[in-house]
Parts: C-alpha cells; structure tokens; sequence
C-alpha cells in the first residue's frame, strides 16, 4: 500500500516515528527514540522507562514531554504490565480512569492492549522487544491493539492473539486490519541460542524461514519475521502488514537496545490511540 509506513516526525525536540497512513484513519501512533529527553548518562536522553535506575522524575519528565509533543496530554493512558506473556487486555472507559502519561492506570499483566474508545492511549515500553500496532480501520467501528513481543512472546504468538482478542471483543475482520511491526533488534543482530531454537520449531510451521545457523550453537531470529506470519495466520492479508526494518541493535544512535548495552539501557515508548 502506498504510503503505508514509518516515517520519522520531531516536535517539540522529540524525534519519534509514526505511521501516516494510521493516522489518516483516526489514530494517534508513535514510536519514541532516545532523542528530545533529559536523561543522562547510558540512559541519554528520552529514557521512558521506569523499571531502570534513571531517576523517576526525570523519566517522569521524558514521558510527560512525549505527552505534550504528540498532543495527547490530557488523555487516559493505559499500560498493561509486561510480562512476556500471551494476556491480551481488552480496555474500557473504566480502566483508564486516572491513567496520565506519567503513570499509566494497569490492566494488570499483558502484553497485548486492544480498545474502541476514543481518548484511551494505549502505551508500552520498549527496548530490542518488538512493538506491533494493529488497527481495524472499519469506519464507525475502529479498534486499535498494541503488542509487546520478545521472544517469549513471539512464539506464544502474542501478535495473533491481539487480533483474535480485536475479533472477538469487538467484531474485527481480520482481514482489513493493518499491522505494523515497529523498530526492535533484526535480523541481523539478534542471537538466540538452542533452548530458543527448539520453542520456536514448536511454535511455527516452517521454522527454517525464521532462524539463520551463525555458529556453534548459535543462530539468528528473524522477530520480524516471525511476528508478521503469526499476523499472517490470525487472518491479515500480506500487503497489510509492514515493518519499520529498524534494528534497534544496528542504531543506537536513535534508540536504546538491550542487547548492546548490556542491559544498562533506556526504553523507548510506543502510543497507540484512537482520536
Ligand atoms: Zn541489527
């Protein structure tokens, strides 16, 4: 589809990637960078995350000034807490009461989010972990979910899960969804060794397109990949499925990764919501 990808936008000194064509349709998206915060040191400088040893104000400051930068201040944000599982978390009115940017109202562990209310923002946080935004564009009856997908959460298929939730929840068509998979560690750079290989021969039909032999022991994951055949077999049509092919480990210059920095990171955020 045309026009159907990230594009890099900066306000208000945040840089974030967001997705044209989503926002057409009535949503708000963005992908947050480590550009446009006051974080210091390894956490330099848009650190959104609050599981680190960044000072909570400061992270509080960051995801307050993302807030203001996409215009989404004065909304409900709600986050579900990430546990590289397969929960999907449907979200009403009543869940979000109280959330702010700064702190989130929780629907408890998830890793997938899906709503129909206008004015909820859908958040999580970010650092090598694939972010997935899925919208049904169905006019009148648009739904958007957002899924966090390490590897754990990939081969419990966490994506396919969000959109069965969409469906069921809501009466989503599978097949008019648009899904994005957002800027996290590629191809490239993401290594895995056996006790990973073996979950993902047993979660996916032909493993050999997902993992790449690179050593004794060792091979590489496509997540992309991965993650845009388990969109696949929850019923999304090929030309609507995209992704960023931004790895997160390759550009630490825009974005903290958990891999090469060993853990000692930031995180970036990822907002979905329905205007
Ligand atoms: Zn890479």
């Amino acid at each position: 589809m045309t026009g159907f990808g990230f594009e890099p936008r900066k306000a208000n000194g945040v840089l974030y990637y967001t997705l044209p064509y989503f926002e057409l349709m009535g949503t708000r998206v963005a992908f947050t960078t480590r550009i446009g915060g006051k974080s210091h040191g390894v956490y330099q400088e848009l650190n959104t995350g609050r599981n680190t040893k960044d000072p909570p104000e400061v992270v509080d400051y960051n995801r307050q000034r993302v807030a203001h930068a996409l215009g989404l201040d004065g909304l409900q944000w709600v986050a579900g807490r990430q546990v590289h599982g397969d929960r999907v978390a449907v979200v009403t009115r009543s869940d979000a009461v109280g959330g702010t940017a700064r702190q989130p109202a929780t629907v408890g562990a998830a890793d997938g989010l899906t709503t129909r209310e206008k004015g909820i923002c859908l958040v999580g946080y970010f650092a090598d972990c694939v972010p997935i935004f899925i919208l049904d564009p169905e006019p009148g009856r648009e739904v958007v979910g957002l899924a966090h997908g390490g590897w754990r959460g990939t081969v419990l298929h966490v994506a396919r899960k969000t959109v069965a939730a969409m469906q069921r929840a809501f009466g989503t068509s599978p097949s008019g969804c648009l899904a994005a998979i957002g800027p996290s560690i590629g191809p490239c750079c993401y290594e895995v060794d056996e006790r990973v290989v073996r979950e993902v021969e047993g979660s996916f039909p032909n493993p050999g397109r997902l993992l790449r032999r690179c050593g004794p022991g060792k091979w590489k994951f496509n997540l992309w990949e991965a993650n845009r055949q388990s969109l696949l077999e929850a019923g999304l049509a090929p030309e609507k499925v995209i992704s960023a092919g931004l790895c997160t480990m390759c550009r630490t210059d825009l974005f903290y990764s958990h891999r090469a920095e060993r853990g000692k990171t930031g995180r970036m955020m990822a907002v979905l919501t329905l205007l």
